[in-house]
C-alpha cells in the first residue's frame, strides 16, 4: 500500500489528520502530509472522507 495526496488539490481541510492522525498529519502550510506512506487501516477512510478526492491509495 502507498498513500498519496496531491498538494495541488488538498485544501487543506484537516480532515485526513482527524481520522487517521497515524498517517497523515498537517504540514507547516496546512495541507496534508504523509508520515506513514505504508498506510494503516483508517487511510482508505480518510480518502474517502477527503473533499477533494486528493488521497490515493494505491495497493
Ligand atoms: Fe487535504 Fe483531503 Fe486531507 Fe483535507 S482531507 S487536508 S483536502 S488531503
Amino acid at each position: 500500500m502507498v498513500v498519496k495526496v496531491n498538494a495541488d488539490t488538498c485544501i487543506a481541510c484537516g480532515v485526513c489528520s482527524q481520522i487517521c492522525p497515524e498517517v497523515f498529519e498537517v504540514g507547516d502550510d496546512g495541507k496534508a502530509v504523509v508520515v506513514k506512506p505504508e498506510g494503516a487501516d483508517c487511510a482508505q477512510e480518510a480518502a474517502d472522507s477527503c473533499p477533494t478526492g486528493s488521497i490515493t491509495i494505491e495497493e
